[in-house]
């Protein structure tokens, strides 16, 4: 059952004056969200926190390992930063350009977020999903062997820029680290990375390579475990505890909250949004502890 505060919010969006051609996206929009709150609250949570949902097959002394509370919206800002999200007139939701050095990047007067992970890890699928309310927006894959990979930089209305970069490992172009390298060290925009580690692999040799150039860099990043769907819930339970515990043990710019997704059923998506509505636009603060 949605909260008071919940529809009060999907009432305002309702609301919204749009030109009549995209009437129906947004009430879509509106009602896209509607519907999630009005499903049953195991089901809900599952979609919406994951983690939490998870926690439930826990003894009660092992919950804080796996879930640190440390970005907890309500359902009423998760419900606000879903507009961010959704392509209108208003709210201009397009590719920008692809660069292969920082030089080529676009201007840098928005503040950007950056995807980054190894081939394979389900990049693409997540940008995707993280793009459902924008169709329209085309996230460019090259999975051509010996064709050169870019960064991929994606407008987000006025607010923001997503990045979605090469894929590293498998067939990663040559100039990768060139490119990567620089751009997340020398990128003065970049608010925050987002290292993708496939909840079935775990954290693999390559993975840590990345996580020691965002070390090194000393850059704020957070790590994101794609494909929950895909396993069992007591393989997942396992992963998710061994991924946290090298989380909290050896690294010092992870965001100690990991944030499980699947760009299949779409668990963790709206969650994952509404975290990057919070960093790039300094709204809901208040979700921070
Ligand atoms: P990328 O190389 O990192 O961009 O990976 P893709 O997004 O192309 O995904 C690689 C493969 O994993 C594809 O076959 C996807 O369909 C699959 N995949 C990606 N995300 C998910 C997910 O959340 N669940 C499941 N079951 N499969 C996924």
């Amino acid at each position: 059952m949605a909260a008071p505060g919940v529809r009060l919010a999907v009432g305002r969006l309702l609301e919204i004056s749009v030109a009549p051609g995209r009437l129906s996206r947004v009430y879509s929009t509106s009602q896209g969200f509607a519907k999630v709150l009005g499903l049953p609250k195991r089901q809900m949570t599952k979609l919406v926190y994951p983690l939490q949902e998870l926690e439930l097959y826990l003894d009660p002394d092992s919950r804080p390992d796996l879930h640190v509370r440390l970005f907890d919206p309500s359902l009423d800002d998760i419900a606000s930063a879903e507009n961010f999200f959704a392509a209108t007139s208003k709210n201009r939701i397009e590719y920008l350009s692809s660069a292969v050095r920082l030089g080529h990047a676009p201007d840098s007067s928005r503040p950007e977020v950056c995807f980054i992970g190894r081939s394979n890890v389900g990049k693409s699928s997540l940008i995707k999903a993280l793009f459902s309310l924008a169709p329209e927006v085309e996230v460019r894959v090259s999975k051509t062997p010996g064709h050169t990979k870019k960064m991929n930089f994606f407008k987000v209305g006025k607010y923001f820029v997503l990045v979605d970069m090469p894929g590293y490992g498998y067939r990663a172009p040559e100039d990768f680290v060139d490119m990567v390298e620089t751009y997340l060290k020398e990128r003065r925009n970049l608010k925050r990375t987002f290292l993708l580690v496939d909840s079935v692999a775990g954290i693999t040799e390559k993975d840590k390579i990345a996580i020691e150039m965002c070390e090194e860099f000393a850059l704020p990043y957070v790590m994101v475990l794609t494909k929950i769907d895909k396993t069992s819930k007591g393989h997942l339970l396992k992963q998710i505890l061994q991924i946290q515990k090298f989380v909290n043990t050896k690294t010092q710019g992870c965001f100690p909250q990991l944030f499980p997704v699947s760009a299949l059923t779409y668990s963790g998506i709206h969650l994952l949004k509404c975290f990057i509505v919070n960093i790039t636009t300094n709204l809901n603060s208040s979700n921070f502890r």
